[in-house]
């Protein structure tokens, strides 16, 4: 089938309206027609190809809601119709160790939605069944994009390490995903602290969960403070601040993408038990308890809605840092 795309013909290229054939739903899969789909900063890392893995022609897009419209051998039928999202996996072996384990967005064989598939500023897209999460009826679907890739990141440091609601939790960097971020670690019980450069954005920060706000050049003068700092940020930072402000036993949860390596001064960790770890989003199991954590606690990504025809404004907008929080780009394509 034909469908309508918005491409990248080469690194940092604008999108161009065109179509493409589709393919039918392989074996397990299922084709949405695409409603909205969030814009994530990994969208520009993937145009800009800075992790090398990009091909070009490039559909990017992998926040998208859509309604299930056909399926392949193996897929019930009665997902015709149904609302569901799909993020940054839209395919894992599901035989394998971590496969048979829940620890699906840890396969070896996982096939990311953008990278050698076409994501979802089209009008189409198609994912395995196992990674089309539906979407409660209490959530309103033009805002439900965002949480299955930027949501998600955030969740999965709460729920895959298990995190005690007594937890005093920092968030470093209130955007895109620091914004969830405060709503999922204040609806789990835990003590929030938003850490910004920013004192302009202190208000919309509590108004997000956060119980306090800390200047992130402050943290040197507060050692010892949180069980879990959760770093969104892709910027080199006063790393050993960072470390010094977790307190014994605490966390330092990466999940930007800083692409120089990072220097630690290992005493902290040795003396007082702290460690460093990151997360590639998650697994079904935790989008599927993520959208349940969302319809009960009524939380929902701040979002800017553009139609997908002023893809290249959001992507713009995106670059130069002026969006509060997250776009999504409405359809049709
Ligand atoms: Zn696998
Ligand atoms: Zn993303």
């Amino acid at each position: 089938m034909q469908i309508t795309t918005w491409q990248a013909d080469a690194a940092g290229a604008p999108l161009q309206r065109s179509s493409a054939e589709l393919l039918p739903p392989g074996p397990g899969e299922a084709l949405l027609e695409v409603l909205h789909c969030g814009l994530c900063h990994s969208d520009l890392s993937m145009l800009d190809n800075h992790w090398g893995i990009s091909s070009y022609p490039l559909v990017a897009g992998h926040e998208a809601v859509g309604r299930v419209v056909a399926v392949g051998e193996g897929v019930p039928e009665t997902l015709i119709g149904q609302l569901r999202g799909l993020g940054w996996i839209a395919g894992s072996c599901s035989h394998c160790a971590l496969c048979l384990g829940g620890d699906q967005n840890l396969c070896a064989d996982l096939e990311a939605s953008v990278v050698g598939r076409s994501g979802g500023f089209a009008s189409h897209v198609k994912a395995q069944q196992d990674w089309l999460i539906p979407i409660p009826d209490s959530l309103d679907p033009a805002l439900a994009g965002p949480l299955f890739c930027g949501g998600i990141t955030v969740f999965a440091p709460l729920i895959d390490e298990a995190v005690s609601p007594t937890a005093h939790v920092g968030v470093i960097g209130i955007g895109g995903l620091g914004h969830m971020a405060l709503q999922f670690a204040r609806a789990w019980g835990c003590q929030v602290t938003a850490i910004t450069t920013n004192p302009a954005k202190a208000e919309e920060a509590r108004g997000f969960g956060a119980h306090e706000i800390q200047l992130l050049g402050d943290l040197a003068a507060t050692p010892n403070r949180y069980d879990l700092i959760i770093n969104t940020t892709n910027q080199p930072l006063d790393w050993d601040a960072v470390v010094n402000a977790l307190a014994p036993k605490g966390r330092l949860h990466q999940l930007g993408v800083t692409l120089e390596p990072i220097p630690f001064n290992v005493f902290p960790f040795i003396a007082g038990r702290r460690q460093f770890t990151g997360s590639p989003t998650s697994s079904p199991a935790s989008l599927l308890k993520m959208m349940e954590f969302c319809a009960r606690h009524g939380i929902q990504p701040q979002v800017e809605s553009l139609p997908m025809h002023e893809i290249n404004t959001a992507i713009a907008r995106l670059r130069s840092g002026d969006v509060r929080y997250r776009f999504v780009l409405d359809g049709p394509a």
